[in-house]
């Protein structure tokens, strides 16, 4: 079975901070000893073959507070010439430069397909007006946006800032705007992500760091609504991908479903 993998961080040494080069070196010894000082496409490309992973999302993210920089230009260059990468962009907040300008130039000169938000790691609320033009952008393209929702290990993460509620205000103003929430708001959240996907048919939940046996008692509707989860590791914050894989293979819940949750989905929504 073909997998994308949505969920993807990739960068050295020089883009994370040193609690998430910790994290990395006791978490994933692999990622430490072979990318964390130097990296590249064709190596990673190798990496996930090896996983069972068809087609990867690398994340660009703006969160020195947090996790660290990952700039739009360096998933870009990154993915250049490898149509199994998929560059998706971020916003940054700290230098004063304008949301809907950034978001332009990322996806019309940098080529990124969508763009991942971290509210918790950059400390921003999601509904905040600010944001509004840029949805209508993304919008407007039927570009996806994914966020970060739920709790985050790393220091300098605010989780008053990952509540999914947001999005019921975000999902309604934008219907047609397709909206991936990471990890479904866990784990005190899962609830909330539950009744956003039957009231908003434009919301979705990236399936990355949910235990995955868990999902059908975390998301009863999961069979129901089985066009609206997508599969993510978010490697390397996890050693590797090919278990998880595995875990969404062995889930009670129909063949169609896990086709549509490790590929069709993904590709539906990134339009590749
Ligand atoms: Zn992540």
């Amino acid at each position: 079975m073909d997998v994308i993998d949505i969920h993807l961080h990739i960068g050295t040494k020089e883009n994370w901070t040193p609690w998430v080069i910790d994290f990395f070196c006791k978490n994933n010894p692999y990622f430490y000893e072979h990318f964390c000082d130097k990296t590249d496409p064709e190596r990673i490309l190798l990496y996930l073959n090896s996983q069972g992973v068809k087609k990867g999302v690398i994340l660009a993210e703006y969160a020195p507070k947090a996790t660290g920089v990952v700039t739009n230009e360096y998933v870009s260059e990154f993915c250049k010439n490898h149509k199994d990468l998929i560059p998706f962009g971020s916003i940054c907040l700290y230098d004063g430069r304008d949301i809907l300008e950034q978001a332009r130039y990322a996806h019309e000169t940098l080529g990124v397909k969508g763009f991942k938000m971290l509210p918790s790691y950059a400390h921003f609320y999601p509904n905040e007006e600010r944001f509004f033009p840029f949805y209508e952008y993304l919008q407007s393209k039927n570009i996806p946006v994914m966020f970060h929702t739920g709790i985050s290990i790393f220091k300098g993460s605010l989780v008053k800032y990952a509540d999914p509620i947001y999005f019921d205000e975000i999902a309604d103003a934008f219907p047609d705007l397709n909206i991936i929430l990471e990890h479904g708001g866990r784990p005190f959240w899962y609830d909330i992500v539950s009744w956003l996907l039957t009231r908003h048919k434009n919301i979705h939940v990236g399936i990355a760091g949910i235990p995955t046996r868990h999902l059908p008692e975390y998301f009863p509707q999961l069979e129901t609504y089985q066009d609206r989860f997508l599969f993510g590791s978010d490697w390397p914050g996890v050693p590797h991908i090919k278990p998880l894989i595995e875990k969404v293979l062995a889930l009670p819940i129909s063949d169609s479903a896990k086709e549509k949750i490790l590929y069709h989905n993904a590709k539906r929504l990134i339009g590749i």
